[in-house]
């Protein structure tokens, strides 16, 4: 099976097809897989179930894909790529999803859409015609289901009056592979893009007792901290039950919470929720199970 896209969908399906036996090759024209999380939490992911692929061929893009008998023929096009033509039993397309806006009579409403073709909302996710909403995918990324619901809760109660806005500091992504990637907030790659000075505190799994005995140390959690008020700008973890734990991570963003607060507040032992308060103790060099210098 040829996969095309590497981003979540891409690889969660991959990974899903390679656990039932199918030889799996993914295609991705970005220089990584998973484009947009942070490349430590993608190493995670990568060493544990690279190995189930045939290939991941990154940078490389389908120019055409032809039915010939009894396989479909696949023009590839990446630099250094020895066999640019290969043969696929299947071709399954995980890329360009686009708002499905058209024929519904819009032009006739006074609703805009932006340049990137969604359609444009206030806080409220009122239109630019008073009387009509949008929330979801529609209203542009991120494209995930909470987002929508979340989004849609606001238009209700902005629609009766209230005084609702949907302005989060944080919105969860989670990967759902095995090893599940999560983040919430501020990535690091982010930071690193727009140029803004942020320090980052992680903790390994390799050290905490809960993964050891659950067999899963390859997790990671890392903490991206404000360097001047110690705010928690964003959370990233790679691992088992990552989405489980994410929440946490986002109720600290959302609710201003420095490193300090995470780091003193007491959580179960064992459990991979402490990964969170060590990744922040770490920031602080206080981690009980791994040595690390303070870094400011
Ligand atoms: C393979 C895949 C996996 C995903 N996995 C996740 C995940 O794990 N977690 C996550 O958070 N998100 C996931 N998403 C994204 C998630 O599905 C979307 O973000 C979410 O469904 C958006 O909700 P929505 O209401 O905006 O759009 P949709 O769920 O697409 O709902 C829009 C509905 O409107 C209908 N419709 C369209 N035009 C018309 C019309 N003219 N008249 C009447 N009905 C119409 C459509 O048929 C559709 O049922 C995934 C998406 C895909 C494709």
């Amino acid at each position: 099976m040829l996969v095309i896209g590497a981003g979540y969908i891409g690889l969660e399906l991959s990974t899903v097809y390679a656990a039932l036996g199918t030889r799996v090759t993914i295609v991705e024209m970005m220089p990584g897989i998973m484009p947009g999380a942070d490349r430590d939490l993608v190493r995670v992911f990568e060493k544990r179930v690279g190995p189930w692929f045939e290939e991941i061929l990154t940078e490389t893009t389908v120019k055409a894909v032809e039915e010939r008998t009894g396989a479909l023929h696949v023009t590839l096009s990446g630099k250094e790529l020895e066999n640019p033509e290969r043969e696929f039993d299947t071709v399954l397309v995980t890329v360009g999803r686009k708002p499905s806006i058209e024929g519904i009579g819009l032009e006739k409403t006074g609703v805009r859409t932006t340049d990137k073709g969604y359609v444009a909302v206030n806080v409220g996710r009122q239109t630019d015609d008073t009387n009509l909403y949008a929330v979801g995918d529609i209203t542009g990324p991120p494209q995930l289901a909470h987002k929508a619901s979340h989004e849609a809760r606001v238009a209700v109660e902005h629609a009766l009056g209230r005084n609702a806005a949907f302005d989060p500091y944080a919105i969860p992504a989670v990967e759902y592979t095995d090893p599940e990637i999560a983040w919430c907030g501020l990535t690091e790659t982010q930071a690193e893009e727009e140029g803004r000075d942020v320090a980052v505190a992680s903790f390994p799994w390799q050290a905490s007792g809960r993964a050891a005995t659950m067999g899963r140390s390859e997790g990671l959690t890392k903490v991206v901290i404000d360097p001047e008020t110690e705010r928690v700008l964003g959370v990233g973890i790679a691992g088992t039950n990552a989405g489980e734990l994410i929440p946490e991570a986002t109720l600290a963003i959302e609710m201003s919470a420095t490193a300090e607060d995470v780091a003193r507040t007491i959580h179960p032992h064992p459990t991979l929720s402490e990964t969170f308060m060590e990744a922040a103790e770490a920031f602080y060099g206080l981690s009980t199970h791994i040595y690390r210098p303070k870094r400011r």
